[in-house]
């Protein structure tokens, strides 16, 4: 069968590639709308794993033996896979992290405390997940530095004007999303980037939830680090990228101590650190998912991003038309660009008690603020419903979401 949007797309032969999709859940088919929390695994990401743990596993850099040759090279490789596809300019601009909170603590425990001062000013949003909030207020709050917030128009886009009226406050550091995993709105990074660069900002982008909708050029965007997972995009969890522009990266100082992260060590003379990415990457790191991270990213270009984001681009359109049909649900993010993520409510429900009722029926999706608490505080409400879609949901799977959700109500109200 083929997908509704255009013929190339065969979305069955998609799903056939992800074994969880042929489970049941409470005896339904598993309809699986929680993506943005984190994505299914298809068999080739699995299977990456698989054979490296059962034919090379080892230790990498250091091993004299054929298997840490092996591991090393597929490591190595794999991190030219991310480089290449995500358009950096050098593989040591690559640094392997836990995700996109262990990348966005690096920025901050490392660029972050060196550069920034008391009379400092970091710029975020309003839109921003906890990840992208908390380690700079743990650290504003360590150096005694200032946070400005830039504010949300009503469609839960940016307000552009509060934006340039903030940069005018000379920030040191501009820290926004990519795409918001709440709203699902995609902000225009180059241009923002740009924006931010002529104010003499640094510029750190959380990717988390563009990676899996969208190239993603860092050369074209110019930001001078991106973070994202691993997890989101189709790879393993625990892994993930923090990009950053090499000039920045080498003059920061190291983060964590150990193995791998020095050049010598001795206790007569200063230790000395290794040169980026390796500075950054202390002990052994995850091996498995740095190679199952590459294999997602092949099977992304596999598929094709472009038409992944034009399939999820016409499922959003579409449960937003379906969605809106239903008395007395409201859609939170209606902005002109999105992402394939749909918050919404229903009066007289509580979004657990929707949510409680759809997963009866096999149906997943994510309830209450979705790490966004400022931004639910904004919008006058706790939090939401959240269905978010991938390469592998299909419009049918919408379907079910809208028959579950007028189901739900009436047993609700
Ligand atoms: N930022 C955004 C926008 C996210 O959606 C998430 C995951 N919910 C994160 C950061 C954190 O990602 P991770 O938990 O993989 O570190």
């Amino acid at each position: 069968m083929v997908g509704k949007d255009e013929k190339t797309y065969d979305v069955m032969e998609i799903r056939r590639e992800f074994p969880i999709l042929e489970r049941q859940v409470n005896g339904h088919p598993l309809i699986y709308l929680d993506s943005a929390a984190s994505s299914q695994k298809p068999r080739a990401v699995i299977e990456s794993q698989r054979e490296y743990l059962s034919h090379f596993h080892s230790n990498i850099h250091r091993g004299a033996h054929a298997l840490a040759t092996q591991a090393t090279e597929a490591f190595e490789g794999s991190r030219e896979i991310v480089r290449e596809y995500f358009n950096a300019s050098k593989s040591s601009e690559i640094v392997f992290t836990s995700g996109a909170t262990d990348s966005i603590n690096l920025v901050a425990g490392t660029w972050g405390r060196s550069n920034l001062k008391s009379d400092s000013t970091i710029l975020l949003t309003r839109l921003e997940h906890h990840s992208n909030i908390v380690p700079w207020q743990i650290l504003a709050t360590e150096i005694g530095c200032n946070i400005e917030v830039v504010d949300v128009l009503s469609d839960g886009s940016l307000d552009l004007s509060d934006f340039n009226e903030k940069l005018s406050l000379k920030p040191s550091l501009v820290c926004f999303s990519h795409v918001s995993n709440a709203l699902g709105s995609i902000n225009d990074v180059k241009k923002l980037t740009s924006l931010a660069h002529h104010a003499g900002s640094v510029v750190l982008i959380d990717g988390s939830q563009a990676t899996p909708h969208c190239q993603v050029d860092l050369q074209d965007i110019d930001c001078d680090f991106y973070a994202f997972s691993g997890h989101k995009m189709y790879g393993p969890t625990g892994i993930g990228v923090l990009y950053g522009k090499l000039d920045l990266l080498e003059l920061m100082p190291p983060w964590r101590g150990g193995g791998e992260m020095i050049s010598s060590v001795s206790f007569e003379e200063p230790t000395t650190f290794n040169i980026p990415p390796y500075k950054f990457e202390a002990g052994t790191p995850n091996i498995s998912g740095v190679i199952g991270l590459a294999q997602a990213i092949s099977w992304m270009k596999s598929v094709g991003v472009d038409k992944i984001a034009a399939h999820e681009l016409a499922l959003t359109d579409y449960a937003h038309k379906k969605l809106l049909r239903i008395e007395g649900l409201k859609i939170y993010g209606t902005a002109e660009h999105k992402a394939g993520v749909v918050s919404f409510l229903v009066d007289g429900t509580h979004p657990s008690d929707l949510g409680t009722l759809l997963d009866q029926l096999g149906v997943a999706v994510r309830t209450g603020s979705h790490c966004t608490e400022p931004l639910m505080k904004w919008l006058g409400i706790s939090g939401t419903v959240r269905a978010s879609f991938a390469a592998y949901t299909t419009f049918e799977e919408i379907d079910a979401l809208v028959a579950g959700v007028e189901r739900a109500i009436k047993m609700l109200r």
